[in-house]
């Protein structure tokens, strides 16, 4: 049986397990189909505090996992495919077919950015297509930009990014908006942004260096058009990974794990949840490295627990075995 399982490999995991390793714990990590997360897709991190030059996301992520291995971090691969928290210890399933069972699971899973499925846009992600304003913004200084969604994820990346572009296009499939009404209200006060409502995203068209832009078909007269750009944002909104839970856990409406407000304890005692899999608002590597940390903290306070009343296993015991 493992003490501790973790699973997920973005910062929040990776961090978790930093902490564990070093508080003596061997936390079993489970490294699912995109190891080290979202960042591994983004270029250059340049506001993860401690890399004045920045950082490739897939060497930050990297040197996270060599942290955790160092003080004994154990990784596996294979994705959770079902969870069973109705009894501890817990049962997860792996997509093997194998099982593992646990006394304590921190859930990291992270989001996935959701894409327009349209050609041309997973081969140009980091060319020019990105879905993290914050992450690449910085790499269009005084170009064109297209920001594609019409909900608040869409009026906030749009307003952020008119810090660095010449010029912002907000594309929407349709004529209305979801956003909230003062974050549109905010992206319509902003001179930098041109609209382009109504419009069905057709292809994102690469150019010889970096993108040619967008190609849109407009919804009423039918015609296509190539709305020009060297970088496509689309901010269409995120998917929590927490399908493999099967309700278990108390989630939103959207699936985001709902934590115990300023701690990572969902509503079943012995799971916890940290990263970008409980937060719809932040969504960035350093707050989900510091959710990370506090899973780690909350878990070791819940074993100590456990082992006090006498239910759980002391740390020797779980290290020997
Ligand atoms: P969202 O509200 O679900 O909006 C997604 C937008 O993308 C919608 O306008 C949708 O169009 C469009 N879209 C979806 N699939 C598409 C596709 N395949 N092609 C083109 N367009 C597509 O997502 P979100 O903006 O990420 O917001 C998620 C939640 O986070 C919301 O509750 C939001 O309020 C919250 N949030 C809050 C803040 C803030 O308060 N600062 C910032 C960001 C997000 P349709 O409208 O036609 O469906």
């Amino acid at each position: 049986m493992e003490h501790i399982v973790i699973v997920g490999t973005g910062p929040a995991g990776l961090t978790a397990a930093i902490y564990l390793a070093r508080a003596g714990y061997s936390p079993l990590v489970l490294e699912g189909p995109q190891p080290g997360g979202q960042l591994t897709t983004t270029t250059e991190v340049e506001n993860f505090p401690g890399f004045p030059e920045g950082i490739l996301g897939s060497e930050l992520m990297s040197n996270m996992r060599k942290q955790a291995q160092r003080f004994g971090a154990r990784f596996q691969t294979g994705w959770v495919q079902a969870a069973d928290l109705s009894e501890r210890p817990f049962t997860l399933t792996l997509d093997n077919g194998g099982t593992i069972i646990a006394q304590s699971v921190i859930i990291s899973t992270g989001a996935s950015a959701k894409y327009m499925g349209i050609p041309g846009e997973q081969g140009n992600i980091g060319r020019g297509v990105s879905t993290c304003a914050t992450c690449d913004g910085f790499f269009f200084r005084g170009k064109k930009i297209i920001v594609v969604g019409g909900g608040d994820s869409a009026m906030e990346e749009a307003s952020f990014l008119t810090r660095f572009a010449t010029d912002v296009k907000l594309v929407h499939r349709r004529d209305e908006l979801r956003a909230s009404k003062i974050m549109q209200e905010r992206a319509r006060a902003n001179e930098k942004i041109t609209w382009s409502l109504n419009v069905t995203p057709l292809e994102v068209v690469p150019g010889e260096l970096g993108l040619k832009g967008l190609l849109v078909r407009d919804n009423v007269t039918g015609e296509e058009q190539l709305l020009e750009a060297d970088g496509v944002f689309v901010a269409i909104g995120h998917t929590p990974n927490t399908k493999f839970l099967g309700g278990q856990v108390t989630m939103d409406e959207q699936g985001y794990i709902l934590v115990e407000p300023g701690t990572s304890r969902t509503n079943v005692p012995g799971v916890f949840a940290c990263g970008d899999v409980q937060d719809r608002s932040y969504r960035q590597a350093i707050t989900a490295a510091g959710s990370g940390c506090m899973a780690a903290l909350d878990c070791e306070r819940y074993l100590e627990a456990l082992e006090a009343e006498g239910t759980g296993h002391a740390i020797a015991e779980v290290i020997e075995a």
